[in-house]
């Protein structure tokens, strides 16, 4: 799956896809380097060759990127994709596979950061349960619930004390290294070479804060206003954490209020491990 929903490539197109990747990119409070992750994208997308989707599906196509764990399930931004076809990648969608779970706690246990801060816990909690095709879709929708759970509470945390606290779960600084690639295949991972380098241009600048501007906006979708939050589908239990967080935060105490959000975060988790 993609979170720039790039399979459209019509040049008329083009701002509007632009758009939309943005968005979609930056709409999950994720952690990882969006724009790195974002240039090598770019590269898929350029490199026109057709090749034999990897998946087994027997097409010979252009490859496109799938994000092993769907940044929509709660995982970070990383430089690394597998190729896959775009009808693969299409059927795929946000359901991760047994081999795609096994290669994302491998990689985690090489050292990589897989998963987001907000969807660690539940991560935590369940990776070790999967045994099957069938669990990993399992962990795969009860990861997305997680999420659709995350972005309210930070909704409610914004509306109540403002930017300011949660903006330290924002990573502006990653709109400031631009990267390139040489040797880029999308077959041959292992040959790619990442060029990066510093840039503090007025573009970038307006990038960072674009970023930032995106993050709370979705999190507008789900404040009082707009009706969306669904205040049933967390637990009392749940609340009472946010509402220690909200009273942490206007007493000034950020780390307090850290402690709490992991709180609701955790018990999250363990609801969610109930009904695996
Ligand atoms: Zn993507
Ligand atoms: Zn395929």
């Amino acid at each position: 799956a993609c979170c720039r929903g790039e399979q459209d490539t019509g040049r008329h197109k083009a701002n509007l896809a632009t758009y939309t990747q943005d968005r979609r990119a930056y709409e999950h409070w994720s952690d990882g380097d969006f724009n790195q992750s974002n240039r090598l994208m770019g590269e898929y997308h350029k490199h026109a060759a057709s090749y034999l989707c990897p998946n087994g599906c027997g097409n010979t196509a252009k490859m496109t990127a799938d994000h092993i764990g769907p940044i929509s399930l709660g995982f970070a931004h990383r430089p690394k994709f597998n190729a896959l076809c775009n009808s693969c990648n299409s059927t795929k969608n946000n359901r991760m596979s047994l081999s795609d779970v096994q290669q994302l706690i491998q990689d985690e246990q090489a050292g990589e950061q897989v998963v987001s801060w907000h969807s660690k816990p539940i991560w935590d909690a369940l990776k070790g349960l999967v045994e099957s095709n069938q669990d990993a879709v399992k962990l795969s929708r009860l990861m997305a619930t997680n999420m659709q759970q995350v972005l309210p509470i930070l909704a409610e945390v914004y509306e109540q004390t403002g930017s300011e606290y949660l903006t330290r779960y924002l990573r502006p600084e990653y709109a400031f290294q631009d990267h390139r690639f040489t040797g880029f295949h999308p077959l041959e991972p292992e040959k790619l070479v990442t060029i990066t380098k510093p840039l503090d241009s007025k573009n970038k600048q307006k990038n960072a804060e674009r970023y930032v501007r995106i993050s709370f906006e979705e999190l507008e979708r789900f404040t009082s206003k707009t009706n969306r939050r669904v205040k049933s589908s967390t637990s009392d239990e749940v609340e009472r954490e946010v509402t220690e967080v909200v009273a942490a935060v206007k007493a000034g105490l950020n780390e307090k209020a850290d402690s709490h959000l992991l709180r609701a975060l955790t018990i999250l988790a363990e609801q969610a491990k109930h009904s695996w």
